[in-house]
């Protein structure tokens, strides 16, 4: 009972003495701590998209290991393996480990690698004007026209930024061009949105962040 009193006690007495004659350093920091800058938030989701695409790689690559020579069985596939199989029929629109599967598996393989050979090739940029998009590249054909990041890019999730920034650098890569709302394999493979979601569902299990995935552009 005493030890009772003791604790409630305890917990009505500040954990600090408050600091009355300076209230606004103490605001000041803890808006600081919850609140990242425009660039910060921006450099947060570049390193997460180059975690993703790092962390994609090794896992198709440890798929790839495990492609089977002529008159081979099946192939053993652990969870990991799996990821990247389903990724394949739910983004690549690749359902089946046949020939094809294998060949646009090692397609996709050096299309995240060009990705992550572009980073640090295209300066950003800010543009707070545009209200259609979260982000989206100068020139597609050309990295060093930059990637601009609108204000919807920064009220966003931070999984929705680190998916727009992974399909901004697809850009460069695949062209100017979507299909957002394709089935087909032969187009989505040239999709930066759906290249970018079968990074994220290998790398995080995680897909579609965006509220509106027509607004990654
Ligand atoms: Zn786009």
């Amino acid at each position: 009972m005493k030890k009772n009193l003791i604790l409630i006690f305890s917990l009505l007495l500040p954990a600090a003495p408050l600091r009355a004659e300076d209230p606004l350093n103490i605001d000041t920091h803890a808006l600081r701590m919850s609140t990242p800058t425009p660039e910060e938030k921006i450099a947060k989701a570049e390193g997460e998209r180059r975690d993703m695409l790092k962390a994609a790689l090794e896992k198709i690559d440890a798929l790839l290991n495990k492609e089977p020579g002529e008159d081979a069985g099946a192939p053993v596939l652990n969870d990991e393996d799996h990821k990247v199989v389903q990724a394949m029929a739910d983004w690549l629109y690749i359902p089946t480990m046949n020939t094809a599967f294998w060949a646009r598996l090692r397609k996709a393989r050096g299309l995240i690698s060009q990705n992550q050979a572009l980073s640090g090739r295209a300066p950003f940029r800010r543009d707070d004007e545009d209200k259609n998009d979260y982000a989206y590249v100068k020139d597609a054909g050309d990295p060093s026209a930059g990637i601009y990041f609108t204000s919807s890019y920064m009220s966003a999730s931070s999984n929705c930024r680190r998916e727009v920034q992974t399909h901004e650098y697809f850009h460069f890569i695949v062209g100017a061009q979507h299909f957002y709302s394709t089935k087909d394999a032969e187009e989505a493979v040239k999709c930066p949105h759906h290249l970018a979601e079968f990074v994220s569902a290998i790398a995080t299990g995680v897909t579609e962040s965006c509220s509106s995935a027509a607004s990654e552009h």
